[in-house]
Order: structure tokens, then C-alpha cells, then sequence
């Protein structure tokens, strides 16, 4: 078995599977009223310290993002995001219809990192001919980032302080937020609102749920439009109890972190393997759960017919040509990855 396709490839954990067929075997208040939860909503506060914040689950992480950034923008503002950003390249264009059409401004920076001059830039840029541009609306950053590195805290301080010099709130796409959070070591609240987050797409489902990522808004006036309008998205879910079930398991006995540091540990040991491998190379730093490297296209052959599943990435390079070419792949690993299958995969393509 040699799964690096994705980290939704990979199961979800025993522990959440045996909380829905708990939450099975009762009768519950419908569409979020369970008391699960109420729990969870509080233990979500706790551990971002957060009192007052407002939490609520949906089911993917294009509807966590879609949702969190219609109620942040106007439809003639823009969103400033990377322009590898998850909203931008793979939600098929949801964030334009939940905010009824705003705009994505793409920004630049290595590593999926928007760096503060390109950000700075686009917004000086913004609404220079008044009536005739979009208006400044909102930041987002994805933390673990698209191409596997995570901004450190004073990275993130440098983006959200000129969001808040503009006057503007700031999103963060966290589908990866623990691989993150673990990777930096520091606390929710440090990684989030103590560095200028106001809004978190909390993400669950790439780090062992079976389909639940919460929406943490921590601006409580932000919370009723956030409801109506997941209500209205078809994304508030009648049998709710389900979904407090997964989140409430995931935040018990520290499973989360502990499944983001094993996806993290096999990255670090894939990531380390290729590089020990002559003619191979890391297209970007392993600094969570992804791998991005090269080797040659040999290597790539002996996997694929080992049936290893991985992307090459970009998509569009082949497996006819020379031998010695490097050709470049994405290799992901989540919390069931271990390292048998971690240690046959570099055999494998060290031929
Ligand atoms: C996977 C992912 C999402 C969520 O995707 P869904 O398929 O809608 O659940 C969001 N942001 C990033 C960066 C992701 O990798």
C-alpha cells in the first residue's frame, strides 16, 4: 500500500467512527441543537481562548471557506489571496457565488507564501478609480499552505497587521490547521486571533474525519449572518449530531495532534529519504504533512508500476522520455501513512 494521492485518501480514524455510531444510538435536537454540540462549541472556545466566539460545523472545506468569506465581503469587494490558493484553483469558483461575485485579487510569494509587498501592493492598488474598481474586502491565507510550508507567526503578523492598517478582516483557510499548529508548536490562539485571524475555516476532514470542518468566527457579530446564510447554502445539516460526534472525538484525548504530528513525522522521514537519493531534490521545504520533490523519471516508472498512488505536480508531465529527467511530484501523508509503506515507497523509486 502506498497511498500519497491526497490525505483524504486515507481513512479516518477508529475513534470518530466509533463516536457516530455513538451518536447513533440516541435521539437528538436537530440542525446543531445537539448537546454534543454545545460541547463542542465549548471546548472550541477553550482551546482558543475565545469565550465569546461563535463555531459552527459544515460538512467540506469549500463550503467553510465559501461561507466565511461571503460573510466577510460585499460582492463589489475583493478577497486577496495567493494565486495557488485553494479558493482560487480548486473550489470551482464557489467563493465568487456564496459572496454573489466578489473578486479574487491573486497575489505572489514563493512556497504559497503571500509575501507583504505583493500584499501591500495590491491593496494600494485597489479602488483607484473609485466607482469603477472593486473595493478592498477581505485577506485570506491557507495555513498549512498549498505547497506544504506553514507561515510562522510573525509571517502571518506581517500580512494581517497591513489588513488591518487597510481596514479589512482576514480569513484563514486551515484544511490543514493542526499540521500547522504542530509544526510551529505554538497555541490555537497564537496561530490564529492573537496574530490578527479573524475568521478560521478549522479544518477536520484531512486529519481523520469522516466530513467536518467548523467555521470560527471570532467576532460574534458576525455569527447570524454566518447562519442564515449557511442556512441558506444548503449546508445546515438536520441530523447535525453526526457531525458534533466527529469534531467532539476529534478534539477528546488530544487526537488531533496526535494525528497531525504522525502525519507530519512520516513527511519529514519521505521528505528526508528522497533527499538522501542521488539526482533528487525538494521543490519546497517539508514543513508539515506534504512532500514536494523530484527524481527522476526512472523512479517514478519503478512506483507506478508498484501501483504507488501520488500526483505529479504539475499534472502535466509524462512518463515517456529519458530515464534521468527529474520529474516532479506532490507526495501527501496522513495520520494512518506509516512508515513500512513510507520506507517501501523510497526503495521503490531508488530502483
Ligand atoms: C482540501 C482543501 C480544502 C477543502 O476542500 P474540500 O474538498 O472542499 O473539503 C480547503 N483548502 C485547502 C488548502 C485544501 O487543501
Amino acid at each position: 500500500m502506498m497511498w500519497f494521492s491526497s490525505d483524504n485518501a486515507g481513512p479516518a480514524a477508529p475513534e470518530i467512527m466509533d463516536a457516530m455510531v455513538k451518536a447513533n444510538g440516541m435521539y437528538s435536537a436537530a440542525y446543531g441543537a445537539d448537546p454534543i454540540m454545545d460541547r463542542v462549541r465549548d471546548r472550541i472556545r477553550d482551546l482558543f481562548e475565545a469565550p465569546e466566539a461563535a463555531v459552527y460545523l459544515v460538512a467540506t472545506g469549500t463550503a467553510a471557506n465559501s461561507l466565511a468569506l461571503a460573510t466577510l465581503v460585499q460582492p463589489w469587494q475583493t478577497v486577496y489571496c495567493h494565486r495557488n490558493a485553494h479558493i482560487e484553483e480548486d473550489e470551482c469558483a464557489a467563493p465568487e457565488f456564496y459572496t454573489g461575485g466578489a473578486k479574487l485579487t491573486l497575489l505572489d510569494g514563493k512556497d504559497a507564501k503571500i509575501t507583504p509587498s505583493s500584499l501591500q501592493h495590491a491593496i494600494d492598488f485597489t479602488g483607484r478609480a473609485g466607482v469603477h474598481n472593486v473595493q478592498k474586502g477581505a485577506l485570506s491565507i491557507t495555513n498549512t499552505t498549498e505547497n506544504g510550508t506553514v507561515y510562522t507567526l510573525d509571517e502571518i503578523r506581517a500580512l494581517t497587521s497591513i489588513a488591518r492598517a487597510a481596514e479589512i478582516p482576514v480569513h484563514l483557510d486551515g484544511a490543514r490547521f493542526t499540521n500547522a499548529l504542530v509544526s510551529l508548536g505554538c497555541t490555537p490562539a497564537e496561530m490564529t486571533w492573537k496574530s490578527g485571524i479573524d475568521v478560521v475555516s478549522f479544518g477536520g476532514t484531512k486529519n481523520g474525519l469522516v466530513g467536518v470542518e467548523a467555521v470560527i468566527l471570532f467576532d460574534p457579530a458576525r455569527a447570524w449572518e454566518f447562519e442564515l446564510r449557511r442556512k441558506r447554502g444548503g449546508h445546515l445539516f438536520s441530523k447535525h449530531r453526526y457531525l458534533s460526534a466527529q469534531m467532539e472525538a476529534y478534539l477528546t484525548n488530544d487526537l488531533w495532534l496526535d494525528m497531525a504530528r504522525k502525519a507530519n513525522a512520516m513527511a519529514a522521514r519521505l521528505s528526508a529519504g528522497i533527499l538522501a537519493l542521488p539526482e533528487a531534490r525538494l521543490d519546497h521545504p517539508t514543513e508539515a504533512n506534504i512532500v514536494f520533490a523530484s527524481w527522476p523519471r526512472k523512479g517514478h516508472k519503478a512506483a507506478q508500476e508498484a501501483g504507488a498512488h501520488y500526483y505529479f505536480w504539475p499534472f502535466d508531465q509524462s512518463l515517456d522520455g529519458p530515464d534521468d529527467e527529474l520529474l516532479s511530484a506532490r507526495l501527501v501523508c496522513n495520520w494512518s501513512t506509516t512508515e513500512a509503506e513510507v520506507d517501501n515507497f523510497l526503495k521503490t523509486i531508488a530502483g
